[in-house]
């Protein structure tokens, strides 16, 4: 008896196994493909369950439609009908900041003149003006205090905990938030190349 043989193999039916088991397939429909899972179901992180008529999520409610592989995974899911657009401009976060609910304002300006954090802090995130990109890749922790100070810290924790339910401590900006690194290696500041940016668009 011969052991059957695959060309790819792939470890996790999570979106990411799942989502390149879709790619390839779609690619080269010759190709035999394996996809190993530990649990009894798929979807990894990603798992919804009903109760009492409600729907409730364990993992993502909400992706970023910004990029082209967001919308052909959706696409070819077959989801398109069920997606619904997220009101941005209505958006409300809060934070719990010493046991009081804090609601972020989502626009640049409020967050300034809003009193999240002290003044002298509100000054110190000007200094990303004068950072020179961090090297390496440096968790989101270091990168947020390094480039903007302390105080945005828990501010950084909020996002990103919300976002990837993962630990700002051990989650590298590089990977989260490419977008940003490159400003900040391109134009030397966070700050300056949105700056910059904002003013290309106009
Ligand atoms: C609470 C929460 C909220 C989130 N909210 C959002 C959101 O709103 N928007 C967003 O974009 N992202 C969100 N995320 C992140 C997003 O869900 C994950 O980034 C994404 O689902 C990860 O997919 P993955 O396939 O890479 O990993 P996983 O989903 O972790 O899948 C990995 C799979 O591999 C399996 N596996 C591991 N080891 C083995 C092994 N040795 N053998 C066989 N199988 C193995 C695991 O059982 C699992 O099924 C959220 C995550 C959480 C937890």
């Amino acid at each position: 008896m011969t052991s059957p043989s695959h060309d790819v193999l792939i470890v996790g039916a999570g979106l990411s196994g799942l989502s390149v088991a879709r790619f390839l397939r779609d690619k080269q429909p010759g190709l035999k493909l394996l996809l190993l899972e530990k649990n009894n179901h798929p979807g990894g992180a990603i798992s919804s369950h009903s109760e009492e008529g409600y729907l409730a999520e364990w993992g993502a409610h909400g992706f970023l439609d910004n990029c082209l592989e967001s919308r052909v995974l959706i696409h070819i899911a077959g989801l398109k009908q069920e997606v619904e657009k997220a009101p941005l401009k209505e958006f409300v976060r809060y934070v719990c900041l010493d046991g009081a609910l804090k609601c972020i304002p989502q626009s640049p300006p409020k967050i300034i003149k809003a009193p999240l954090i002290p003044f002298s802090a509100k000054l110190r995130i000007l200094a990303d003006l004068w950072k020179k990109p961090l090297p390496g890749e440096p968790t989101v922790a270091d990168w947020v205090e390094y480039r903007f100070g302390k105080a945005l810290i828990p501010f950084a924790d909020a996002v990103f905990t919300g976002t990837y339910a993962g630990d700002i401590n051990r989650l590298t900006i590089d990977s989260v938030m490419a977008g940003v690194r490159d400003i900040e290696k391109e134009y030397g500041s966070v700050l300056r190349g949105l700056w910059k940016k904002a003013q290309a668009k106009k």
